[in-house]
């Protein structure tokens, strides 16, 4: 007898695998996805060892497998159990990673009789009614028992008979959620018919399928003779053409708009740094295990993008396959056409905003082995992409490569992980590399390639000029705008020029809070505690973290005063003031109120583009990746929303935000200009990126991580509880700081910090509080491995924000 450990889709199950044997007569190999009796239910499970010996003595048969062929590979499972042991994560959730879209499935029990007569005649009357109804149809699902009989007697009953050998239970699984897409395509039956005898329209129809001979999709049939339905249904009717429907691939990737490209001729540097990757990717002697990770530093502009083109090129050379992740495709639609125009019909696409049709087709042809490159989001690191060579991480700071649910990972870390594991190479690109990653490359754990020129409009251009501005002494010369006189002046020279401006502000709405000027009260969501903000558009209040909206009230709540204030400003109130000051300006807003669907992101940055507009407002969307060669001036309205959270990576934070926008500036030919407004311009963090001097930003940074012993000095745990009431929230807190200092001490694991308990930053979230403790240590992981956590606390390893 041979046994199977299977991570099994339970909640029940958490860290766990559970033995099963395997049958006689069955093949099952590691990474199969299988189905499995788990207490009185069926599940789905995937084999992630097999064994000579159960880990228990008791043990149940694996029931069926699901597909013939293994779906996780060897090194995506010991990827899984990576993922679950350093995150803490049941196991099932990071398999589920790893899984084709629509995979998870109910299993439904069906109920067989063995015999056609059996003898009844000894049997209960339940017993024989179960029979009767089972006998009637030879096999019938568990379900219809349960509607004549009860749910508990329908299955008291079926284990009694099926003991006596007279039923016997087996399992199948539910239909799938996705099916391969289908389209009706149209072919004609007799290309003898004489077109003189039909109707003008009709012939067109004829004649166009006799030239094309094999059938056609009816879409662009329709739309290349025009004709409608009703004149199909006549010929169908004739017995001229029928109709059929054929499975089409979904297409996620257009390429009537792209036209292919060729490598360009490299720039020193990038040349260089390109040597270093291609000397990575060769697969020397020895190196099966050990993995290259690349830093590849350089200020937006310096050509990384072509960098990761050529490096692909080399590696399909060598016969191997590449994962390119991106922080947020549907934000860059320009990065995917820029890979597809390198590799034509050889990029797939994953993001959870395809559809789960689009999903499902693209995994399975990435098994497959159909591309060449891979691009996608944080979850695109787990496509099935075979032979691995080459992961490339763009923009690796961004935080949007860390999941915020269980399994809290990062993709960067997993990325290293799955390099290991299969000897592939890792690039990280970044113009303001994550404090973290540039620790590790100066320590030499990464290599550091350097671009420290741009490339775009010519070979060393400079970098736009930015202008701080104090904001505090535009109040002292009397302007109240939220322009400065220096913004102003540089908004009206552009707009003069013809030229465009982005303006980047880090908040959605008009008023972000409301306050009563005669109580000072401050309205507030009443289920999350922050403070509402007002829509201009709808004239609504609206919570930001729970989307709770409410009409503006005619006097205070508190005190019943009509004076109530609309404070601070977000980009709907910014768009209204710019309108008023720019009124030979058109504006355009670009924030998530704006864009809700699949393309809107796309229509609003062509608009844009085809100058529609000659200001554009925005959240950070607009500081993303995009070239816009006409943008001259980039205006920075408060750079402070990020710098004053309570958080060590504030600083970090800001400095990215500030060079990414600045970067959208002087991509074109007329150069450009930055100007930051700011009412601490003296903060080492906007200084340096005023400067786009990383090294300087970096120096300090570092310096006050190891003076308060932050990452990447430690390693942080944030542990949060929920709980509707907040002294139950805060004792349970304080109850499990006192057992993880027990705990320490008993196991004598030293060098242990905790912070708190404290309420969150957002201590009140959909009417329910939040206290944290957070953790510093070396090993955290394994230090928490062991502890169970009631319901209600999250564990998040290395959390990227603290304030949440
Ligand atoms: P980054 O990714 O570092 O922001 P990109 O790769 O997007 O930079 O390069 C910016 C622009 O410069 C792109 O339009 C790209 O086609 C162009 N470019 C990159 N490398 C070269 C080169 N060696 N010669 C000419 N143009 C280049
Ligand atoms: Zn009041
Ligand atoms: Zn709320």
């Amino acid at each position: 007898m041979r046994y199977a450990e299977v991570s099994v889709n339970s909640p029940a199950a958490q860290r766990r695998t559970f033995s099963y044997a395997i049958p006689s007569g069955l093949d099952v190999r590691e990474g199969q996805a299988v189905l499995v009796p788990f207490g009185e239910r069926v599940l789905q499970g995937i084999v992630l060892e097999l064994t000579p010996v159960p880990a228990v003595e008791d043990t149940r048969e694996i029931l069926d497998v699901i597909e013939s062929e293994p779906i996780l590979t060897l090194s995506h499972l010991s990827l899984v159990r990576w993922i679950s042991d350093y995150y803490l994560s049941p196991l099932f959730d990071a398999v589920a990673l790893e899984l084709p879209p629509g995979f998870e499935r109910k299993a439904i029990t069906f109920v067989n009789v063995t015999q056609p007569n059996p003898d009844v005649a000894s049997l209960t009357d339940d017993q024989r009614l179960a029979i009767d109804i089972v006998s009637g149809q030879g096999r019938v699902e568990l379900k219809k028992l349960e509607k004549a009989l009860g749910k508990k007697k329908a299955s008291a009953v079926v284990s009694q008979l099926v003991r006596q050998g007279l039923l016997t239970r087996s399992y199948e699984l539910g239909p799938v959620r996705v099916k391969p897409k289908t389209e009706p395509y149209v072919s004609l039956t007799d290309d003898s018919v004489d077109a003189s005898k039909l109707s003008v329209k009709q012939a067109a129809l004829v004649d166009f399928l006799r030239e094309r001979a094999a059938p056609v999709s009816w879409a662009e049939a329709q739309n290349k003779t025009g004709c409608s339905k009703a004149i199909a249904d006549a010929l169908i009717k004739r017995g001229l053409v029928t109709f059929e429907e054929v499975e089409v691939r979904r297409e996620p990737i257009s390429y009537d708009n792209i036209t292919p490209s060729h490598p360009l001729s490299l720039t020193a540097d990038q040349q260089s740094a390109l040597e270093s990757i291609k000397s990575g990717l060769q697969p020397a002697a020895g190196k099966n295990t050990s993995s290259d990770v690349f830093l590849l530093h350089g200020v937006t502009g310096s050509g990384k993008t072509e960098i990761y083109l050529q490096a692909l090129a080399e590696a399909v050379k060598l016969g191997k396959k590449g994962i390119v992740l991106v922080p947020e495709i549907a934000l860059t639609p320009q990065t995917i056409e820029r890979f597809a125009a390198r590799f034509p019909s050889r990029v797939a696409v994953l993001h959870s905003r395809l559809s789960l049709g689009e999903q499902y087709d693209e995994w399975h042809r990435i098994r497959k082995g159909e591309f060449d490159v891979v691009i996608g989001s944080r979850s695109a690191i787990f496509a099935p992409q075979p032979d691995l060579g080459l992961i490339i991480i763009d923009e690796e700071h961004e935080w949007t490569y860390k999941q915020d649910n269980s399994p809290h990972y990062h993709a960067r870390h997993v990325a290293i992980k799955l390099a290991e594991l299969t000897g592939a190479t890792v690039v990280l690109g970044s113009a303001t590399p994550d404090v973290e990653t540039f620790y590790k490359a100066q320590n030499g754990d990464y290599k550091l390639l350097e671009l420290p020129q741009r490339v775009v409009p010519s070979v060393g251009a400079a970098l736009p000029q930015v202008e701080v501005v104090d904001m505090r002494e535009e109040l002292k010369a009397g302007n109240r705008s939220v322009f400065s006189r220096s913004l102003s002046q540089a908004i009206n020279e552009a707009v003069a020029a013809q030229e465009q401006v982005i303006l980047f502000l880090n908040r959605r709405g008009g008023a972000t809070f409301i306050q009563c000027r005669r109580c000072g009260f401050v309205l507030r969501c009443r289920r999350c505690e922050v403070p509402l903000a007002h829509h201009i558009v709808g004239d609504v209040l609206t919570c930001h973290q729970c989307g709770y909206r409410a009409p503006v009230p005619q006097a205070c709540p508190s005190c019943s005063s009509r004076q109530l204030k609309f404070l601070g400003i977000g980009t709907q109130k910014l768009e209204q003031e710019a309108r008023y000051t720019f009124p030979r300006a058109r504006q355009m807003r670009w924030d998530s109120d704006v864009t809700a669907g699949k393309s809107s992101h796309e229509a609003i940055l062509r608009r844009f583009r085809n100058k529609e507009a000659e200001i554009l407002i925005g959240t950070q969307m607009v500081a993303k990746g995009h070239d816009i060669p006409s943008v001259t001036l980039v205006g920075v309205v408060n750079a402070d929303t990020s710098l004053n959270l309570p958080d060590f990576r504030a600083g970090e934070r800001t400095f990215q935000l500030l060079c990414q926008v600045a970067g959208r500036a002087g991509r074109g030919p007329s150069g450009g200009r930055v100007v930051i407004q700011t009412f601490s311009p003296e903060n080492y963090a906007i200084r340096a990126a005023a400067q786009h001097d990383y090294a300087s930003f970096y120096e300090k940074e570092i310096a006050y991580r190891r003076q308060l012993h932050n990452p990447p000095f430690t390693r942080l745990a944030r542990l949060v509880y929920v709980h509707t009431n907040d002294a139950i929230c805060q004792s349970e807190a304080e109850r499990v700081k006192k057992m993880l200092i027990e705990e320490s001490d008993a196991r004598g694991i030293g060098g242990i910090g905790i912070i708190g308990p404290a309420p969150a930053f957002i201590h009140r979230l959909r009417g329910r509080f939040r206290w944290q403790l957070i953790l510093r240590g070396s090993e955290l992981s394994a230090f928490l491995s062991p502890i169970t956590f009631a319901q209600g606390w999250t564990v998040d390893i290395d959390p990227m924000a603290l304030v949440q």
